[in-house]
């Protein structure tokens, strides 16, 4: 069964976020994807062949967006680049989402290192 992975990033770490995806399109290809809009936008722009969809902004509500999916089981990984050098209007946005990620326990990424990690430990695989 493909998964549902839900990808953000904060503006500086969106051409981290892209490049992961980019790099392991091939294994990205037969599952669904959820962005944030504008990490959705940009991750398109590299990788216009991935079908991915949007939810609004992190700013705007995304993040929360997203945490819902993960409370109602809709998401099986999460791959979140924040950006660690920068305050955020949302912070508290971004702190919930990691924290319901946490309570869900499901499989999350916080850095393109990890990420690399999640595929290598197969997680795509098991789709
Ligand atoms: P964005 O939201 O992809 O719309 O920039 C990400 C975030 O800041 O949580």
């Amino acid at each position: 069964m493909p998964l549902t992975l839900a990808l953000v990033a904060h503006d500086r770490m969106k051409p981290a976020l892209a490049d992961w995806v980019a790099r392991h399109a091939a294994d990205l290809a037969p599952h669904s994807m959820v962005c944030t809009a504008t990490t959705g936008g940009v991750i398109r722009r590299h990788s216009p062949d991935l079908a991915i969809r949007t939810v609004k902004s992190g700013p705007l509500g995304g993040d929360q967006q997203i945490g819902g999916m993960i409370a109602d089981g809709e998401i099986h990984a999460l791959v979140f680049f924040p950006d660690p050098l920068a305050p955020q209007a949302h912070d508290v946005d971004v702190k919930a989402l990691l924290r319901i990620a946490l309570v869900y326990d499901i499989p999350a990424a916080f850095s393109p290192a990890t990420a690399d990690l999640l595929v290598a430990g197969g997680l795509l695989a098991r789709g």
